[in-house]
């Protein structure tokens, strides 16, 4: 197979150049890091299963009308994108006070927020990603006043279907990021979903148990978090009953 150029390589993903114009390859990893870089791993079958989870739940937001990146899955790792001009923005939805607004107003983790509560962060990993206010997105010109108000539309809708599917299958969708891209069509612009949407960057525990089947279960050193994965992949009806992680092993798998 032809190489072919690397666009770009992140934490978790490389991107790839896709093989039609404005078409890019996201190729999932399996290494994890948390803390902006600070702590650093390997989960292996990680990439596989994003890749199908990510796919599953992006299929099924473009089934209720949310623009998305996604095209189709090439493979175990990798996945067919439209490329889009990235908007450096995490945009942040809660449901229930966990990881940073739990420290930042002190409110007890698992405590249900009095409503969905939508947060931006600036994507800039030197200075840590820091919340920023609407104000300084539309002041330092990272995105006007309509994009906002598109990307704060989306969010609550994927909110609002994904706490439903989550629940239909014993999880709590407890908080994710979104990630966006600006799609041109001559002049003009619309906001589609971007990334991926998977447990690396959505807190998901059991209804009943409260269980972590998230990348909690790695920023806290909690063991067994391919095991998680595997979990959310098999109740999302994507890895078979009894799917033991065999196929899900290393680089090989990508064929
Ligand atoms: P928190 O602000 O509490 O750390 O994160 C809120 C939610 O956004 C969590 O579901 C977390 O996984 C996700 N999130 C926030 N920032 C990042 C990031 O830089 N990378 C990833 N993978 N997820 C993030």
């Amino acid at each position: 197979m032809a190489r072919r150029r690397q666009l770009y390589e992140g934490k978790a993903k490389i991107l790839f150049e896709g093989p039609e114009p404005g078409t890019i390859v996201q190729y999932f990893k399996d290494d994890a890091t948390a803390g902006n870089g600070a702590k650093s791993g390997v989960i292996t079958g990680k990439g596989v299963l994003n890749n199908r989870i990510s796919e599953h739940l992006m299929l099924r937001l473009q089934e209720i009308g949310i623009p998305t990146h996604f095209i189709r899955r090439i493979n175990m790792r990798e996945q067919l994108v439209k490329e889009v001009e990235i908007i450096p923005l995490e945009v942040v939805v809660r449901n229930i006070a966990a990881g940073s607004i739990a420290k930042r107003f002190n409110i007890e983790e698992g405590t249900r927020l009095p409503r969905a509560i939508v947060e931006f962060y600036y994507k800039n990993d030197a200075l840590g990603d820091p919340l920023v206010s609407e104000d300084h997105i539309i002041a330092f010109g990272w995105a006007c006043p309509h994009d906002l108000e598109e990307m704060t539309g989306h969010a609550m809708r994927v909110n609002d279907f994904l706490c439903g599917l989550f629940a239909g299958i014993g999880i709590q969708l407890v908080d994710f990021k979104l990630e966006f891209g600006r799609q041109w069509d001559g002049d003009d612009s619309h906001i589609v979903l971007a990334d991926e949407i998977s447990p690396d960057n959505c807190r998901l525990w059991d209804t009943h148990t409260s269980e972590k089947l998230d990348k909690d279960r790695f920023r806290r050193d909690m063991g067994s978090v391919k095991e998680a994965y595997q979990e959310v992949a098999r109740r999302l009806g994507i890895l078979p009953e009894e799917g033991n992680g065999s196929d899900l092993k290393g680089p090989e798998a990508v064929q």
